[in-house]
Parts: C-alpha cells; sequence; structure tokens
C-alpha cells in the first residue's frame, strides 16, 4: 500500500517537504477484515487546520501518520459476512491506495448508473451535505430569500447555488477567482449574477449584482468577502460561516470584519456551522440529492488529479483554486 504521512506541520502553506510517501505490506486478513482499493480519495480544505496543533474542533494530524479523510474504493478481499468482494466502501482512511480494517469501518454504498464513484465524496457526500444543512438548517433559507455564496464554483459553494434555487430563492448571486469560474456559474449552475473577486473591490460588485441587497450569505472565504455581505444584508439577514479559506494559510491572525456593527441595527445572525453536527440531515439531503440528479436539475463538476503521490499537489492545488466543483485523487492501484 503506498500512503501519504504528514511528517511536519507547515507554517503558512504547506510544502512537499511537510509530507512523506511510504509503501507498506499488508498483512493477511484477520475474521471480520476487508480490504480495499481506493479508487478516489478526497482533498480538503479542512485538513489544513488539522494539520496546524491549534484548538479546533477536530484533533490535529499525528506526525509520521497516514493522512486519514474521505475515500471510494472497492472492496477486493474480505474476511467479514457483512462486506462481499466487490462491494463499492465509502471510509475515512484516507490518502494511500489500498486499505484494510474491520468491516464496520467501511460503509456500503450502491453503484449509480451513469454517476462516477467520485461523487460519494462531492455531490453524494460530505461537501453536498455542508450545502444542504448550511443553506436549509444553519441560514435557514426562506423563499423569495436573495443568496450569496462565495468559493461559489466549489464542491460546496456550486451545490449551494443550485439548492438555493431549487428551494425558492428569488436571487441567487456567486463569487470565484476566474473568469472560467464566473461563466459556469450563470451559464451552467444557474446563477442570477456572478463576478470574479479578483476583478475589483468585492463589496462594489457584490452591491451592484444584489441592487435590492441580500437575506442569506453562505460564506466559504472570510476576510473581504464577509465584510462585504455585511455591507449588502437586508434587515434579519442571516450568513452560514461555512469556511474561511482566504485565511487558513495566514501566519497572523486577519482582521475583523469592520463593519460588524452593522449587525445590530439590521438584526443580523451569524451563525457558524461543522457538518458532522448535522448528519442527521443525511437521509433528507440524499432523497433530495438523488431525485434533483435523476431529474437533471443539479449538475456537477469534478476535478480529477491523478495518482496517490500527487495527493498533496492535489491539496495544494485546492487551496490555489485549481479547481472546478469536487478536487478528488483518482488512486491507480
Ligand atoms: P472548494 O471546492 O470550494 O475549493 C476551495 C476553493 O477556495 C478554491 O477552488 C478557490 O476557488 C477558493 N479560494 C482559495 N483561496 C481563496 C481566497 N483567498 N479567497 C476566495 N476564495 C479562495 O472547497 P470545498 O467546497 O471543499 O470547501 C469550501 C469551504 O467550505 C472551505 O472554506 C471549507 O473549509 C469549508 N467547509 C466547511 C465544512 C463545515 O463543516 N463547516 C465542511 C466542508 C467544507 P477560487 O478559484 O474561486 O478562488
Amino acid at each position: 500500500s503506498t500512503q501519504i504521512q504528514l511528517v511536519a506541520r507547515p507554517t503558512g502553506w504547506p510544502t512537499n517537504a511537510d509530507f512523506r510517501t511510504i509503501r507498506v505490506d499488508l498483512p493477511e486478513l484477520t475474521p471480520g477484515q476487508v480490504r480495499v482499493a481506493n479508487e478516489f480519495v478526497s482533498v480538503d480544505p479542512y485538513m489544513r487546520g488539522r494539520m496546524s496543533d491549534a484548538k479546533s474542533y477536530s484533533a490535529p494530524y499525528a506526525l509520521n501518520e497516514t493522512m486519514t479523510g474521505g475515500a471510494v474504493g472497492r472492496v477486493i478481499d474480505s474476511a467479514s459476512d457483512a462486506v462481499a468482494v466487490g462491494d463499492v466502501v465509502v471510509h475515512q482512511f484516507g490518502w494511500r491506495d489500498l486499505v484494510q480494517g474491520d468491516a464496520a469501518d467501511f460503509r456500503v454504498v450502491p453503484e449509480l448508473p451513469g454517476v462516477p464513484l467520485s461523487a460519494y465524496l462531492g455531490v453524494l457526500g460530505m461537501t453536498a451535505l455542508t450545502a444542504y444543512v448550511g443553506l436549509l438548517e444553519v441560514a435557514g433559507l426562506k423563499e423569495g430569500d436573495t443568496v450569496f455564496v462565495s468559493g461559489a464554483a466549489g464542491a460546496v459553494g456550486s451545490m449551494v447555488g443550485q439548492i438555493a434555487r431549487l428551494k425558492g430563492a428569488k436571487r441567487v448571486i456567486g463569487s470565484a477567482g476566474s473568469a472560467e469560474k464566473v461563466a459556469l456559474l450563470t451559464e451552467k449552475y444557474g446563477f442570477d449574477a456572478a463576478f470574479n473577486y479578483k476583478d475589483g473591490d468585492i463589496a462594489e460588485q457584490l452591491s451592484a449584482a444584489a441592487p435590492g441587497g441580500i437575506d442569506v450569505y453562505f460564506d466559504n472565504v472570510g476576510g473581504d468577502h464577509l465584510e462585504a455581505a455585511l455591507d449588502s444584508f437586508n434587515d434579519g439577514g442571516r450568513a452560514a460561516l461555512c469556511g474561511a479559506i482566504s485565511v487558513y494559510n495566514n501566519t497572523e491572525a486577519a482582521g475583523g470584519p469592520r463593519n460588524l456593527a452593522n449587525m445590530i441595527g439590521r438584526g443580523l445572525t451569524l451563525k457558524g456551522f461543522i457538518v458532522g453536527n448535522y448528519v442527521q440531515h443525511f437521509s433528507d439531503f440524499s432523497a433530495d440529492m438523488a431525485g434533483w440528479l435523476a431529474a437533471g436539475d443539479v449538475v456537477f463538476d469534478e476535478t480529477v488529479v491523478d495518482g496517490i503521490d500527487h495527493a498533496v499537489d492535489a491539496f495544494l492545488g485546492l487551496m490555489r483554486g485549481e479547481n472546478t466543483g469536487k478536487m478528488v485523487v483518482r488512486t491507480n492501484v
């Protein structure tokens, strides 16, 4: 098994030198175990937080251990009655091509016609669930709301825009970091308006795109984006604080929004959340999403990097914005 381990805690941007690749001979299966050949491994922004040892909702990665995280693969050997050779399974064993362990640590999922297995890491998995619960449970989307989402061409953001429209938003606005992504938002994902945050002042671009103000802000980015949203909010506006990727590689604390006092007069609610605390909505989410995908109401993109040896490159590419939709690593066993 080829595995990628964290060997040093990065300061600022991680580099390849913070990781190493090891090859491990797997022992024979013991009763109840399965062996899985991964097909896709997930790289996610939250992993940056776990590379540091600051206090956080999830424990830091241990040094000199294999990077854990979402992955999907196929069972190639089984000593368990519950899981058969050929089954597709989702698990959290992360950055490796082959993995084995107790069958209970692997969730068997159906193979859906026309849907790649990588979908279990994105549109049928954690990132789309994040969009769903963030919008519906945390921000309390109401029919007729005007919604703004940052990071809108990414795995979470592209789902936020589409789910908002399907759940009755009046107007959906997105921001992203390139002209190609901005075009995709309006032409493919059904956003009403979109802008490139690198093109100029974010607050000005947002207010031009939302002349009637915004009611909901889904924040994937933090920083100037959050400040811009605070300026554009209508009375009673609500933000779901999902991520702050603009500051994840900072070495010093980021400045706060200078206009936080807008919360007072406009009666705003800013609420942070972690998807892990909303997993009870997974079955509602799965039913809705399966229907939307089958009807063609939700479309999705993935950016695939080949080779487990390139997991670090894929992760860094994700942090730099080289992905459209979900970033995944295809393992070539
Ligand atoms: P994405 O697919 O959105 O990929 C990350 C994107 O962030 C890049 O493509 C890039 O797009 C954008 N980005 C990078 N740097 C900046 C910057 N300085 N300013 C603005 N945008 C930037 O990742 P995910 O969909 O997986 O995650 C999106 C956010 O959601 C992250 O903040 C993540 O931490 C958070 N998250 C939170 C969860 C929770 O439970 N709270 C669960 C899952 C994700 P561009 O080209 O547009 O710059």
